[in-house]
């Protein structure tokens, strides 16, 4: 339904954590009209002064929207805005196109789309690259799954919140790119932290140390993020450790249903576990230079 405001499509968004939040700014500061719902709805409540409508569950608040964008945390959280009896799914109009941007589990978007397609709606799968000043700037990466000619219709929206959009194929192509993304990121992440564990341990001056690592070749953008936050003593999250994990666990369960052995994803897991034991789950995932190992014998 096109709203009579404005010929901007109406928009959804399930989920107002670091990455939504931003999203619903941009898209209430273009003039599209928004409504938005949150499992802990306070989270809701400074964008309605804005002039969102805050809906009461993902069902309302999906039958109030022609495009539906979800951004949440993980496969449990999805199927909990997309499924039930006040799941969005019950209340999408048929038409409709229904955008998974969370980065997720290649399985549950199969299935996922599989529902959305049984609603006779449209899906993409269409989770981001950037973080929370990407998501609020709206220069995120979008990559997508699913068939073009609804990606060509989602367009309009995607341009506000994304630098740029690729299409890598049918449902589940861009979910996966995204978890070969963040493997690579997470492997870089785990074994910087080994890095500085050993630079540590080898009695090395650590500045000295990283500007030798990061002006080199094993400098990236990740083991530089990882040093800034390590440098500023501030790990307030811009993208949560425990997600970061997450992510591990999908590419790994992606790999293993293809056939592939993601052996340093492993190893990367293993070490944000061991983060998440000692607390640093919630903290920016560059936490994980924290970590004290101590190896004895
Ligand atoms: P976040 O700040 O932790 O927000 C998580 C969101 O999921 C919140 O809205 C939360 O609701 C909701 N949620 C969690 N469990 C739920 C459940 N069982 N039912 C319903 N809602 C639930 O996470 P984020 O950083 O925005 O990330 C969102 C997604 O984007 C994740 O899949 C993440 O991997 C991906 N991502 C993040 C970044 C990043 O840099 N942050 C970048 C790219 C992709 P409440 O507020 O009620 O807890």
């Amino acid at each position: 339904m096109m709203s009579e405001r404005t010929s901007k499509p109406s928009v959804a968004i399930l989920g107002l954590g670091i990455m939504g939040a931003g999203m619903a700014g941009r898209l209430l500061s273009a003039g599209f009209p928004l409504t938005l719902y949150n499992r802990n709805r306070e989270k809701c409540l400074p964008f309605a002064a804005d002039g969102a409508f805050v809906a009461s569950a993902p069902r309302e608040a999906a039958s109030r929207a022609d495009v539906v964008i979800s951004m949440v945390a993980d496969d449990p959280a999805s199927r909990n805005v997309w499924l039930g009896e006040s799941g969005a799914l019950a209340g999408a109009t048929p038409k409709s196109i229904l955008i998974e941007s969370s980065t997720l589990s290649i399985a549950w978007i199969q299935e996922l789309a599989t529902k959305a397609a049984e609603c006779g709606c449209r899906f993409l799968d269409a989770p981001v690259t950037g973080t929370k000043p990407h998501a609020a700037s709206g220069e995120l990466l979008f990559l997508v799954g699913g068939c073009e000619e609804t990606l060509d219709a989602a367009r309009p929206v995607l341009a506000v919140l994304g630098r740029e959009t690729v299409h890598l194929g049918p449902t589940g192509s861009g979910a996966l790119m995204k978890l070969i993304n963040n493997f690579l990121c997470s492997v870089q992440a785990a074994s910087f932290a080994e890095a500085i564990s050993l630079i540590k341990a080898g009695g090395l001056d650590r500045e000295k140390a990283i500007s030798i690592l990061n002006g080199g070749a094993p400098g990236s953008g990740i083991t530089k993020r990882v040093a800034d936050r390590l440098a500023g003593n501030d790990f307030s999250p811009n993208f949560a450790l425990r997600w970061m994990a997450k992510d591990v666990m999908y590419a790994i369960d992606a790999s293993l249903s293809k056939g592939v052995s993601l052996q340093t994803a492993a190893a990367a897991l293993s070490i944000l576990q061991q983060s998440i034991a000692q607390g640093y789950g919630y903290e920016d995932f560059s936490a994980v230079a924290k970590l004290s190992q101590h190896r004895s014998g």
